[in-house]
């Protein structure tokens, strides 16, 4: 038998979701023996890990297997576009094969087509905890596949299907095993975290000897035995979110939530068929605050979605600058191929669409900023993220990675990566906080 690995190049596009996916085939790669290789040149065969959720991400999708191709030749093709096939197959008919999302079969039989293994998995080292693409120190947690809503303008569950939600014990398994790992920062996704369960109508189930039922505040709970960070992303605001609170409140998980609410109004959110009942948001908001004063918030918007009405647009600036969330992302609407919302009338064109991103984004931009300026002076924990000559970059507990701002540690030099240390704020600008160490 050879002892030459095979070698795969790797190209993961997309979201965190898409990340979990690409670990996993990266994961499954290694225990079979193949090498991963970080350029086309020295790569035997690539996989692009391609996302198409709007249009942008289809376009950069599509650049990359044209670039894998053109620099390698021998491209397999998987994740959310790969639903597309046809799309892809009318570019680059040369692609060796295309699969679904989650499909982690298909792409290992289409990777042993092109390149069958050379060595024998059984002789290999199978890493205990799979090979993470996000820094050691903090991992995605994913809790389920796909979605039971249809949001109009989102073409997700006709890629993804129905909500398919992890047995609770597998998922408190897997974070048991990322936390033996190194890892301190759990970060919990799906499409919609408050669903968890609904489609096993909350099955219990056993962990450490305690029964849990798969569902959000038990997982919850559960992960909260492990002794680490965890944030909870994609949570629509169902009224069992309540339940969270206390849960923050005590320190067991992070005051942290992630919800993209996309708009205020109830006439576009219907219009959207968002989940969730925005009307008493803001109040809930309120009580959320009043049991955890320090919770962040994030979320994101759509401006300019299709009818949105001058008044509609100020009824979300009011939005904003009653509920004060910490951290915002927008986006001007834009058509995604097969969504049902390219059919609604009333299309606000380009121009009115970036003014209201740009006021939307005055707005906010000064909303987090001054919650910014409120935090110095104040002594709170971080976790390092890295260290170098130039001090250290941590995050707090309002600070997801990749998406929401850093703490830079002007004397952190001697820090690592992965330690929680706590530091006093001394300045800040529009998204990160400056600090030095305590004491
Ligand atoms: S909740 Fe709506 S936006 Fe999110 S995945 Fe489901 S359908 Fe798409």
């Amino acid at each position: 038998m050879s002892q030459v690995s095979p070698k795969v190049g790797f190209v993961s596009l997309g979201c965190p979701k898409a990340l979990v996916d690409s670990e996993r085939i990266l994961t499954q790669l290694k225990v079979e023996g193949y090498e991963i290789v970080p350029s086309y040149g020295a790569a035997d065969a690539v996989v692009v890990n391609t996302c198409g959720f709007i249009d942008a991400a289809v376009q950069e999708s599509l650049d990359a297997i044209g670039e894998a191709l053109h620099e390698n030749g021998k491209v397999i093709v998987t994740g959310c576009l790969g639903k597309r096939s046809e799309l892809i197959r009318e570019a680059y008919p040369d692609v060796l094969a295309i699969t679904g999302p989650q499909d982690y079969a298909s792409v290992m039989q289409a990777v042993h087509a092109a390149l069958p293994p050379k060595r024998n998995p059984l002789l290999d080292i199978i890493p205990d905890t799979g090979v993470k693409l996000t820094p050691k120190h903090y991992a995605y947690l994913k809790i389920s596949e796909g979605c039971n809503h249809r949001c109009s303008f989102c073409i997700i569950p006709s890629m993804r299907g129905d909500l398919v939600s992890r047995p609770v014990d597998e998922v408190l398994l897997e974070a048991e095993r990322l936390v033996k790992g190194g890892v301190k920062e759990l970060l919990v996704i799906s499409q919609d975290t408050s669903a968890y369960g609904v489609d096993v109508k909350y099955a219990e189930r056993q962990w450490r000897d305690k029964s849990y039922r798969t569902r959000m505040t038990e997982l919850c709970e559960g992960l909260s035995e492990l002794g680490v960070w965890t944030r909870l992303h994609y949570v629509y605001p169902y009224p069992h979110v309540d339940e969270v609170m206390p849960l923050m409140a005590e320190g067991k998980i992070l005051p942290y939530l992630d919800i993209p609410f996309q708009h205020a109004s109830p006439r576009i959110l219907k219009l959207m068929k968002r989940p969730g009942n925005i009307d008493k948001t803001l109040e809930r908001i309120r009580n959320w605050r009043k049991v955890v004063p320090d919770l962040t918030i994030r979320s994101t918007f759509i401006v300019g979605f299709p009818g949105e009405t001058d008044a509609e647009f100020e009824e979300l600036l009011d939005f904003l600058r009653e509920a004060e969330l910490d951290r915002v992302g927008a986006f001007a609407y834009s058509p995604v191929d097969g969504a049902k919302a390219n059919e609604l009338p009333g299309a606000v064109s380009e121009e009115l669409k970036e003014d209201r991103l740009e006021q939307f984004m005055a707005v906010q931009a000064e909303i987090s900023a001054a919650k910014l300026q409120r935090k110095i002076g104040r002594t709170m924990k971080v976790l390092v993220d890295e260290a170098g000559a130039n001090g250290a970059v941590a995050r707090s507990a309002a600070d997801a990675p990749e998406i929401d701002g850093v703490v830079h540690i002007a004397n952190g030099q001697l820090l690592k990566a992965g330690q929680f240390v706590d530091v006093v704020i001394e300045d800040a600008d529009e998204h990160d906080l400056h600090a030095r160490l305590a004491g």
